[in-house]
């Protein structure tokens, strides 16, 4: 009774103070101004993979990499570098367990989608099975749910399935994470014409490309890749 009083009286409070500083927050976002105007916003990327361009880069719409070696993604909309508070905060809702933090990161996620392109659906990039019981939720998907929601387009876990658990990807060189992956993924209906991916980080791309490459060859023809934030110096593979 105590226990179930006192997460409501956290979770009222939570709702009424920035997550970040504990001041009074901003009624959309659970985060103050103050706090808003300090995360790290990517304002310079590249339209195609999000990667961090610098300023005097700014009249470049293309990164290099992309020009040369255009990504079978079509579009990656990612409002922030992958560094504090960030990060922390995705960490937290990944592995600790606070997934109260996951809606006000969606919610910032949208802010960057108004001129975005629709998709017809939205669907998280997949755990396996077993990461799925051992983490007893699937962060990706409670973005998605939150977005396919307020954006009112349909979401589904049902199109694709990680069908190989691999290992984790942070401890592998980009080659490596590319062999792993190669067909973990499967496509288990057949896919509407665009479909947006989400996922709270995108680091080299690799998992994006190799979900591109099985929606493409599944039929899909505009695949978008939505992600919370990008890492600045790591670039795609296609
Ligand atoms: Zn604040
Ligand atoms: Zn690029």
């Amino acid at each position: 009774m105590f226990t179930q009083t006192k997460n409501s009286w956290l979770l009222y409070n939570q709702n009424r103070h920035c997550i970040l500083c504990g001041l009074h927050a901003c009624a959309t976002t659970n985060l103050c101004q103050a706090c808003l105007d300090d995360l790290p916003w990517i304002t310079h990327a590249c339209q195609r993979c999000a990667i961090p361009l610098n300023s005097h880069s700014s009249s470049l719409a293309i990164c290099p990499q992309c020009q040369q070696r255009p990504p079978l993604f079509d579009q990656v909309i990612a409002p922030f570098e992958y560094r504090f508070p960030i990060d922390q905060l995705i960490q937290l809702a990944k592995f600790n367990g606070q997934t109260h933090y996951l809606n006000p990161l969606a919610d910032l996620l949208r802010l960057r989608l108004q001129t975005a392109p629709r998709p017809e659906l939205i669907i998280p990039v997949p755990l396996h099975q077993k990461r799925l019981q051992q983490r007893q939720y699937n962060q990706a998907a409670l973005l998605a749910k939150r977005l396919a929601r307020s954006l009112s387009i349909p979401f589904s876990h049902q199109l694709l399935i990680k069908a190989i658990n691999t290992p984790h990807q942070a401890d592998l060189d980009r080659k490596t994470r590319r062999k792993n992956l190669r067909n973990s993924f499967h496509c288990i209906n057949p896919p509407p014409a665009s479909v947006a991916v989400i996922d709270d980080v995108m680091t080299t791309g690799t998992t994006a490309a190799e979900i591109s490459r099985v929606l493409k060859q599944a039929g899909c023809q505009q695949v978008y890749i939505w992600v919370i934030a990008r890492t600045a110096k790591e670039l795609h593979l296609s």
